[in-house]
C-alpha cells in the first residue's frame, strides 16, 4: 500500500513572479480537463512536463481527490534528488531539484518565466524526517494560497500497517466544544480514557472580542464612514481575528492528531474513529450558542480527521471507522437520557457515563466483531 503526505512551503515572494504561476495553474486547469494549449513564450519544458502528467492520470497528482488546500489547478511537478549517500533518483529535466548533501531545494523556472532562473529554498526538517521514515518525495506541486507563492511536496512511502496488538484507541470525534475523545483498550478493558479540547476560554475570548469589534463596524457603516481610517482599521482587526481563531484550532488538531497516532503506534493498537460530526452539529444547535461560535467549533474537525488518516497511514497503523453512538446504551440498546453536566443514564437498565465516555463502551461491546478470532476473551461469537 503506498501512503502519502504533503507539505506546504511558502515561497519568497519578491523572487516569484505571481502572475507567471497564475498562467501555468491556468494551463493546469486546462489539461486536466483534457485541452492542451501550446504557449509560445513559455519554456517548452515546462510545457512538456505539464501534459506529460496527463499520462499519469491513476498518481498522486492526477485523477485523484486533490487535498483541499491544493486547488485543483496546482502545477504537478517531477523532481530529482540528490541523496545524502550521493545517489540520485528522478528525471533530468525535472523543475524541482531536492539537493539532501546542500540542504536545498532549486525550483527550476516555474518561479518566473525566465532562461535558466533558479529559487533556491532552504530544505525543511519535514522531509528529511519523511526520508529517514524511508519515503521519497516523487512530486511536487506549485501554486498559489491567498494569492501566495506555495511549493507542496507529497512524499510516498510504500507501508504495510501493522497486525494489531492487544490495544485498541477509540477516537471519538466531536466539535471542539465537547472535543476529541479518546480511549485505550487493553483486552477487554478500557485502560484510559480523555477528552482532549483546545483552549476554549482563549478560542471564545477572540470570538466575542470580534463580535464587539464588528458590530462598532456595522455602526459606523450604518453611518456611511466604514471607509474611513477608523473603519477600515476594525475590519482589519476583525479579519485578524478570526485568522487567528482558526490558525490556533488548526494548530491544535495538527498537535493533537501527531499525538494520538504517537500513543497508536506504542501500543501497536488498532484505530477505532468515529467521525460522525453530525451528532455534534445536532448537539450544537440544541445548545442555544450564537451561530458564528458554532461555526468555529465545527472548523477543522474534518481536517483533523484528514490529517489523523493521513498519518496513521503512513505510518502503517491499521485503522477503522465504527459508528460509536453517544446517546443509545451500550448494554441494552435503549435510547439514554442526558443529565446535567452531559452525564447519560439508561432508564432500562441503569448504565451511566459521561456522554464522551459512551462511545468507549461500544468498542468494549463491538471489539470481539472487530478483532481476530484467536482472543481468549471473545468466546462467544
Ligand atoms: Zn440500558
Amino acid at each position: 500500500m503506498k501512503a502519502h503526505r504533503a507539505i506546504l512551503i511558502r515561497l519568497p515572494r519578491d523572487r516569484c513572479n505571481v502572475d507567471y504561476i497564475k498562467r501555468l495553474t491556468a494551463l493546469t486547469s486546462l489539461a486536466y480537463r483534457g485541452f492542451e494549449v501550446w504557449v509560445p513564450d513559455l519554456p517548452k519544458t515546462i510545457q512538456h512536463h505539464l501534459y506529460g502528467f496527463r499520462n499519469f492520470k491513476g498518481s498522486l497528482v492526477f485523477g485523484t481527490v486533490p487535498k483541499r488546500w491544493f486547488a485543483s489547478t496546482w502545477v504537478p511537478l517531477k523532481t530529482l534528488r540528490f541523496y545524502p549517500d550521493g545517489s540520485r533518483k528522478g528525471g533530468r529535466y525535472a523543475p524541482v531539484v531536492l539537493d539532501f548533501k546542500s540542504s536545498a531545494i532549486k525550483l527550476y523556472q516555474v518561479c518566473r518565466n525566465e532562461r535558466g532562473y533558479v529559487v533556491e529554498v532552504p530544505m525543511p526538517r519535514w522531509v528529511v524526517d519523511r526520508l529517514s521514515e524511508g519515503g521519497d518525495v516523487k512530486y511536487a506541486m506549485i501554486g498559489l494560497k491567498d494569492d501566495e507563492p506555495y511549493l507542496a511536496l507529497i512524499a510516498e512511502r510504500e507501508v504495510e500497517p501493522y497486525i494489531p496488538s492487544d490495544y485498541m484507541l477509540a477516537i471519538d470525534v466531536n466539535a471542539w466544544n465537547n472535543g476529541i475523545a479518546w480511549g485505550l483498550i487493553k483486552s477487554s478493558k478500557l485502560v484510559k480514557w480523555k477528552p482532549e479540547r483546545p483552549r476554549l476560554r482563549e478560542i471564545d475570548g477572540l470570538y466575542y472580542r470580534s463580535v464587539v469589534l464588528s458590530q462598532k463596524y456595522g455602526k459606523l457603516k450604518r453611518l456611511g464612514l466604514h471607509k474611513t481610517k477608523e473603519g477600515k482599521g476594525l475590519w482589519r482587526e476583525v479579519r485578524r481575528l478570526r485568522r487567528r481563531i482558526y490558525a490556533k484550532l488548526r494548530d491544535y488538531a495538527q498537535r493533537l492528531a501527531h499525538r494520538l497516532v504517537r500513543k497508536a503506534l506504542r501500543h501497536r493498537a488498532l484505530v477505532i474513529i468515529d467521525d460522525i460530526i453530525e451528532e455534534s452539529r445536532r448537539e450544537l444547535l440544541e445548545g442555544k450558542l450564537p451561530s458564528g461560535l458554532r461555526k468555529i467549533y465545527l472548523a477543522e474537525t474534518r481536517r483533523f480527521v484528514k490529517l489523523l488518516i493521513a498519518q496513521l497511514e503512513w505510518y502503517g497503523v491499521p485503522y477503522r471507522f465504527k459508528r460509536l453512538p453517544s446517546t443509545i446504551c451500550p448494554i441494552c440498546h435503549h435510547e439514554l437520557t442526558q443529565l446535567p453536566g452531559r452525564i447519560m443514564v439508561c432508564g432500562n437498565c441503569g448504565f451511566k457515563a459521561p456522554r464522551d465516555k459512551v462511545p468507549m463502551y461500544w468498542v468494549l461491546k463491538l471489539r470481539c466483531k472487530m478483532i481476530e478470532p484467536e482472543d481468549e476473551d471473545c468466546p462467544h461469537r
